[in-house]
């Protein structure tokens, strides 16, 4: 089981920066690495998932 998935592409709201976001599909949010910003994870996001 993988507790987070690196998203490559996708940039944080809060701080800007690229591919430092890990979704967490057990808590279902994401995580920045890099200013620790959380938010819920979304449709679209899950599309990206997928997509990958
Ligand atoms: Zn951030």
């Amino acid at each position: 089981m993988r507790l987070g998935h690196l998203l490559y592409g996708l940039q944080c709201v809060a701080c800007g920066s690229e591919d430092r976001l890990w979704a967490d599909y057990e808590w279902n949010l994401i995580e920045c690495r890099e200013c620790g910003e959380r938010t819920p994870l979304t449709p679209e996001i899950s599309e990206f998932r997928e997509a990958e």
